[in-house]
């Protein structure tokens, strides 16, 4: 199908009302592109073609039967992270561990979809249980950018966010804990929302650092990521930190609702290292907000060169605590036949070995790294302080908050980088998620946003929202998107 490159969920909903083609039709064109193109993108771990187009098929009755209405995910073909699960399909969160699991539930956050009869098309790729930002750390594959393939997608979400831009799904779900959702949108020319704290179900999701850990939607244009955020959000008995959503604040026209936001530029965003063209990129944006009526003034948020060292504080320490379930016991199982070690029990020999060859070497390093930061001793030196220092990014947000509505600023410091530029240099690798960490660490909403008429590889700026306005952003970047669309032709 040739139009499958620009189908967007509204144009896709339109379509099967219109019977321009079935749900049907779409989902196997969805499956004979993904089986011309994924050999060369490596966005998907695993497929659901079966359950897919069953899934197409209910959506056909339904629409054949006049049953209204059709709700607006219907036949929409979505990829999945790999860490989240989808009952009966692998979830392996990109980790050798999890290799032979299989989901014996759905997330909420599926069943939502299910109810709305999306179409899952299957599970993408992942730096391993979300720890990196290039999709390198994966055990399985790595995944390339669609936009030039001898680069990285960015991560951890890479197979989600290179799925969406290679058209081989139409939106798709991932998992931002210091930027894993936003950086592969920025890298891949596509758009990322991470909600706020608590927006959204985690129920069922593989947990990395429970504190920040939030799920949201990739999609081609911002509208698409409020329609799958409308699906996918809401409290949830099963996650304690899910809250009910507040009503939209800003309902309406996008292009009129946005003369009334305020927006800051944080000066400590605009920083050395900064690529020139990104931020050119992002000058062009704000001349383009300020012909919309959009007010600009320049903010501060002292605290931001302290957030990259916090969360890799922070960020450990609870990924050490998580992980520590993947005993190879109880949650996975690996066959190694290690004779059992001088001084331990069989027990501990299994542990040992099972945990040595299960996990890759940036997942070790970071359980190290928690596991340190949490010891005896070393407890309110690291983790504490870096508790205090957290505080004091959350009040920085505050502060600038009582003046400005949105904050708006790369999302990333350079565009994707090559393959292996940085594997080898972690520090080098964690730089580039100094942008979309601070988020994270105050609970705040942010999108990544696609610079529209850029050349070469993409660029992505990103609006910072306060708690539960999720609208302002959304409406922003609608507001953004409306000055690039082509102009309706009257017939
Ligand atoms: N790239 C960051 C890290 O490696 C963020 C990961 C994420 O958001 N899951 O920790």
């Amino acid at each position: 199908m040739e139009f499958l490159h620009d189908l967007t969920i509204k144009k896709l909903h339109l379509g099967l009302l219109t019977k321009k083609f079935t749900a049907v039709e779409v989902t196997q064109a969805f499956f004979r592109h993904i089986k011309n193109r994924d050999g060369e993108i490596g966005a998907y771990l695993s497929l659901n073609e079966e359950q897919a187009i069953r899934t197409a098929e209910e959506t056909d009755i339904q629409i054949a039967k006049n049953d209204a209405p059709i709700a607006l995910l219907a036949g929409v073909p979505i990829a999945i992270k790999d860490n989240i699960l989808v009952e009966k399909l692998p979830a392996t969160a990109g980790s050798k561990m999890l290799e032979s699991y299989r989901a014996s539930y759905s997330a909420t956050v599926i069943k939502k979809i299910d109810e709305a009869k999306g179409v899952i098309l299957g599970k993408t790729n992942m730096d391993e249980f979300a720890m990196g930002s290039s999709t390198e750390n994966s055990a399985f594959q790595k995944t390339k950018n669609p936009h030039d393939t001898q680069r990285v997608p960015g991560g951890s979400s890479g197979g989600s966010a290179a799925a969406v831009s290679a058209t081989l799904a139409v939106a798709a779900l991932g998992s931002d804990t210091g930027g894993s959702i936003r950086q592969p949108a920025a890298f891949c020319g596509v758009v990322g929302l991470k909600p706020t704290y608590g927006a959204v179900s985690r129920h069922g999701v593989i947990a990395m650092a429970s504190s920040l850990d939030q799920i949201g939607p990739l999609t081609k244009t911002v509208e698409d990521a409020k329609i799958l955020f409308d699906v996918i959000k809401g409290k949830d008995t099963y996650d304690a930190t899910s809250t009910q959503y507040p009503n939209n604040k800003n309902p309406g026209n996008a292009t009129e609702a946005v003369k009334k936001i305020r927006v800051g530029i944080p000066k400590e965003y605009f920083i050395e290292g900064l690529e020139n063209a990104v931020s050119d990129a992002v000058q062009k944006v704000i001349r383009d907000f300020k012909g919309l009526q959009v007010s600009f003034e320049e903010v501060s948020l002292p605290h931001t060169p302290h957030a990259l060292s916090c969360y890799y504080i922070i960020m450990p320490a609870e990924v050490s605590a998580n992980l520590a379930r993947f005993d190879g016991i109880r949650y996975a199982r690996l066959s190694t036949n290690e004779p059992i070690r001088a001084g331990k029990s069989a027990l501990e020999t299994a542990y040992l070995s099972q945990r040595a060859c299960g996990f890759g070497a940036e997942t070790q390093r970071r359980i190290l790294l928690g596991t340190f930061v949490l010891s005896s001793g070393y407890h309110d030196a690291y983790y504490g302080k870096a508790q205090k220092v957290r505080a004091l990014i959350t009040r920085d947000f505050k502060e600038v908050f009582k003046k400005v509505d949105v904050l708006l600023a790369p999302t990333t410091p350079t565009r994707a980088f090559a393959v292996g530029e940085k594997s080898n240099d972690p520090l080098a690798m964690y730089l580039s998620d100094i942008f979309t960490i601070p988020a994270n660490l105050a609970g705040l909403p942010a999108i990544s946003i696609p610079v529209k008429a850029e050349e070469g590889l993409p660029i992505g700026f990103q609006l910072i929202g306060k708690h539960f306005h999720e609208d302002d952003l959304l409406n922003l970047g609608m507001a953004y998107e409306s000055l690039y669309a082509p102009t309706v032709q009257k017939d």
